[in-house]
């Protein structure tokens, strides 16, 4: 059977977690910094390593059958290409901003305006939703610079701390989209049985990240308190402590509820509570 082809970005922002997941997904592979492309040695998987710009029309015609790439890249190509899985890494938004002392006070003023931007294919699509007219002035690289030499009135690009635009005295000023790492994936891979294992394996791994086990210490009476307190959880596994009257709760909460359950825990009498992560859930 000929091998999948996966592509991910070769060296940036997403490089080292899309390599980390798949390793994570149990997948055993060499990752010099020089090779374009590398062999799963214990999966039939081979990892191309590309810009991320070039991903999404590498997936679209099928020269990789899959590829993780960020959604703003995918509108920006426009590339017909099928969500399999949302990552929950490279988490960025692209942002209008405005030099600190601009006049603009609203959306409506940016109409007449000019805006340097990367991405002119969302920026345009957002500028239509809002019936904006501005000139779009396509830069590579370096947007944040171009208000600062006079190039252009705004800028659009991602932002994630804001320190980028502060030190080049600009400010946020619009939201034009939310943006994550996604697993994309080309048309009719459908019964593909190595893509199913691969999906499962990284769905695995996802629901691991977003869990701890938790293991706590609680008298025999405090157990029905304790039980109900995780309710959601199928079913606790109790086992007796050496110590008369006492019992070992292992169970499994969700990440984002942690502080607030380990909280009540503890006022419902639970003692020496130990939080593991988990690296794998199969369900
Ligand atoms: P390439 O050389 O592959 O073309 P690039 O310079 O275009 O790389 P990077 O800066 O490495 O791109 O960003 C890759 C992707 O990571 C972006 O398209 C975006 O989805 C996401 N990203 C960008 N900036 C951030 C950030 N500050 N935090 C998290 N994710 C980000
Ligand atoms: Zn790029």
């Amino acid at each position: 059977m000929k091998n999948l082809k996966i592509a991910i970005q070769k060296s940036g922002r997403l490089n080292e977690k899309s390599v980390q997941l798949l390793k994570n997904c149990g997948l055993d592979f060499e990752n010099y910094k020089s090779s374009l492309i590398t062999t799963a040695s214990n999966f039939n998987l081979e990892i191309l390593f590309l810009r991320d710009d070039d991903i999404p029309g590498y997936v679209e015609q099928g020269i990789a059958d899959l590829g993780i790439v960020g959604e703003n890249v995918i509108d920006e190509t426009q590339a017909q290409v099928n969500y399999l899985q949302r990552l929950g890494f490279g988490k960025c938004s692209l942002k209008i901003a405005i030099p600190r002392d601009s006049s603009i006070r609203e959306l409506k003023d940016l109409n007449g305006k000019s805006i340097a931007t990367s991405y002119p294919v969302i920026l345009q699509s957002f500028l239509d939703e809002h019936d904006i007219n501005a000139d779009i002035q396509i830069i590579s690289g370096s947007v944040e610079i171009a208000p600062g030499l006079g190039l252009s009135d705004a800028i659009c690009d991602i932002v994630s701390t804001g320190g980028t635009l502060k030190s080049n005295g600009l400010k946020a000023f619009a939201d034009v989209r939310k943006s994550e790492a996604i697993l994309i994936g080309r048309d009719g891979l459908e019964d593909n049985q190595t893509v199913a294992e691969l999906l499962q394996r990284i769905q695995s791994v996802l629901r691991a990240k977003e869990t701890k086990y938790v293991v706590l210490n609680v008298e025999r009476v405090n157990l029905p308190k304790i039980t109900e307190l995780l309710h959601g959880v199928k079913s606790p596994t109790v086992v007796p402590l050496a110590e008369e009257g006492w019992v070992a709760v292992h169970t499994v909460i969700s990440e984002e509820d942690f502080w607030g359950k380990i909280n009540v825990l503890k006022s419902a009498g639970a003692q020496g509570i130990v939080v593991m992560p988990i690296e794998k859930i199969i369900l």
